[in-house]
This record gives structure tokens, C-alpha cells and sequence, in this order.
């Protein structure tokens, strides 16, 4: 399942909750080799970004989300039923 094809906000907002409710609880985890090859597909994405309000006591910016879905990247790359909108992830699925 991906973000990128909800449709309307309500959909989408839905998407996201339940994404991050997945990542918090540990359901539907991607195991540590995924969440790696993940992280560092992330980390060189010129679409993964600051987020522009969320800051840390010393004013650093705190998380990072996609610019492409909107989702926080802490949490998506957490729950192996995401999908990288732009297809970045494909190599390391085939590696499951
Ligand atoms: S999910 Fe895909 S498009 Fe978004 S930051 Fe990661 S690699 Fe880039």
C-alpha cells in the first residue's frame, strides 16, 4: 500500500494515522535490513526534507518527511506495506 494513490484529503490523512500508528506499535514492520537500505535511499533523495515547524529545543529542524507524499519518513520507512512514490525503493524490495 502507498500514500501516493489516496484520494482526497480525508483519505490521505487516514493513510497517514493509520501508517504511523503501524510504525508505533510495530505492526507490519520492515525488518532492519529494509529499514536501512530505506533510511540511506532516503537520506540521498533530494524529495526527503525538513520539516518546517517541528524543531528541537535548539531550533534544529526535528524530523524529516517526503516532499513527493507528505508522509514522515521515520514512520514510513517502518511499515514494509510502504511505498516510495517515485519508485526509489524497488531495488531493496526485490531483496526481501
Ligand atoms: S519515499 Fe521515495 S521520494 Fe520520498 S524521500 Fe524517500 S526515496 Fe525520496
Amino acid at each position: 500500500m502507498s500514500c501516493c494513490g489516496e484520494k482526497g484529503t480525508v483519505a490521505w490523512v487516514a493513510h497517514g494515522a493509520l501508517g504511523l500508528a503501524k510504525a508505533v506499535l510495530g505492526i507490519a514492520a520492515a525488518d532492519e535490513k529494509v529499514r536501512a537500505q530505506r533510511t540511506a535511499i532516503c537520506q540521498a533523495c533530494p524529495h526527503s526534507a525538513k520539516h518546517p515547524t517541528k524543531r528541537s529545543a535548539n531550533g534544529l529542524p526535528l524530523v524529516r518527511f517526503c516532499e513527493m507524499c507528505g508522509c514522515l519518513l521515520a514512520a514510513k520507512i517502518r511499515v514494509a506495506t510502504e511505498r516510495c512514490c517515485a519508485g526509489k525503493w524497488g531495488e531493496q524490495e526485490k531483496l526481501k
